[in-house]
């Protein structure tokens, strides 16, 4: 009964996702009969299913009462599994995924819509669905993204992959999932245009939409009490915990996201922190460092972003302070793209991020918070103590001026050594 519930919901959000990744595409000018016809058929799906989820909501809450109000039920599952039936023989898929094969990186709405029409095609196990979803939230910029996020970040919950849905997304799965407390006419606005979905949120490092409005928009940046960035400062609590990255070399995949550089990476490399793995999903930049040591920022730091199993998140921050150039950065902004889009990936560039760290691994850490809106919770830091060097000239190539959110209160928190 909930797993019928669960996939409705799920395959409604994901169709609504889906169709805006095609519109993405349409308006690209990119359109074509296959496009068209896709739509259609996402179209005529919503609307089967938003049929069969106000039934399915209605039965619910009568199932509370009484068992016996389930039979409905197993009529509308053979509905959806109908609707579902259309795309399981893996033509629109494949027509979807031939259609943008001849695109280096995909957006993150239409990486989305490939894994709304996977998921459509192969369930909600398939191990590519459930990439294909894991791949839109490495991506995400974070930046304006919220919608595709949240729809991301709960199909991969609803397919029973541990993930965190971001407190931001409460608004749009409101929306999505709440048929309980609407009337029969919200059902349809529920995937068209969630109410959480306002215009699209934006941030920057200055100017009224800086570092000290962000929590406007996003509660979490001023009302959360373990924000990062740090000073990082004693008196410090030694603690024993390890630190082993074990990092691969693999094809470079870069992107300027309008706030940073950051290098997309592919799954196998990892970072063991007192034995538990956490994935490399990407690192960036930000200049000046926003960690402090001791009041006094580096020339740069660079955050490697990582993830576990359970889906909480790792950052290992390591400095960087003015001398030699740096080999491994000159790689990387000999291939940056200058101005904001999506992914690239020069031919024959390969990259180990491993290149970028220094030899010691002695660490500061403390529990923070992402440094960029929504600034959510709960992420571990460790800012290593050992600073790697980056030429003067490589600073000022790097095409953000300053890209640093400020120092935020330690409240309650002792930051640890080992
Ligand atoms: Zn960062």
């Amino acid at each position: 009964m909930t797993r019928i519930i669960a996939e409705v919901v799920l395959v409604l959000a994901l169709i609504g996702a889906g169709a805006f990744g095609w519109t993405q595409h349409k308006s690209a000018g990119a359109s074509t009969g296959q496009v068209a016809e896709l739509e259609t058929k996402a179209k005529e799906a919503e609307e089967k299913l938003a049929e069969a989820k106000e039934e399915l909501t209605k039965a619910q809450a009568e199932a509370k009462e009484q068992e016996e109000a389930a039979a409905p039920l197993k009529t509308k599952a053979q509905e959806l599994d109908a609707v579902k039936g259309a795309f399981s023989g893996g033509e629109i898929l494949k027509d979807l995924e031939a259609t943008y094969s001849k695109q280096k990186g995909l957006s993150t709405e239409r990486q989305l819509g490939v894994a709304a029409v996977r998921l459509l095609t192969l369930g909600s196990k398939d191990p590519s669905t459930i990439a294909a979803f894991q791949k839109t939230l490495e991506l995400t910029d974070w930046k304006s993204r919220s919608k595709a996020v949240c729809a991301a970040q709960s199909a991969l919950a609803a397919a029973g992959q541990k993930v965190n849905v971001m407190s931001e997304c409460e608004g749009i799965n409101a929306a999505k999932a709440g048929a309980d407390d609407h009337g029969k006419g919200d059902a349809k606005d529920a995937h068209a245009a969630p109410a959480g979905a306002h215009a699209a949120p934006h941030w920057d490092y200055e100017g009224p939409m800086g570092p000290e409005n962000w929590g406007k928009e996003f509660p979490t940046c001023a009302k959360g009490k373990s924000q990062s960035p740090l000073d990082i400062k004693g008196p410090f609590e030694k603690v024993k915990v390890s630190i082993a990255t074990d990092y691969k070399n693999g094809p470079l995949k870069i992107l300027n996201n309008g706030h940073t550089i950051q290098v997309n990476v592919e799954p196998g490399s990892k970072v063991r922190i007192d034995g538990m793995a956490y994935d490399l999903l990407q690192f960036h930049f930000h200049k000046p460092s926003e960690e402090l040591i001791d009041g006094k920022p580096a020339a740069m730091v660079i955050h490697f972003v990582h993830k576990n199993a359970a889906g909480q998140l790792a950052v290992i921050g390591v400095l960087l302070k003015e001398g030699n150039e740096n080999p491994g950065i000159k790689t990387l902004w000999a291939n940056l793209p200058a101005k904001e889009g999506p992914e690239v990936m020069p031919e024959n560039v390969s990259f180990n991020p491993s290149n970028l760290l220094p030899r010691e691994m002695d660490f500061y850490s403390y529990e923070g918070s992402l440094t960029t809106p929504p600034c959510t919770e709960k992420v571990k830091f460790f800012i290593l103590k050992s600073q790697v060097n980056i030429a003067r000239e490589q600073v000022g190539a790097f095409p953000f001026k300053k890209n640093a959110r400020p120092v935020q209160p330690l409240n309650e928190r002792v930051i640890q050594t080992n």
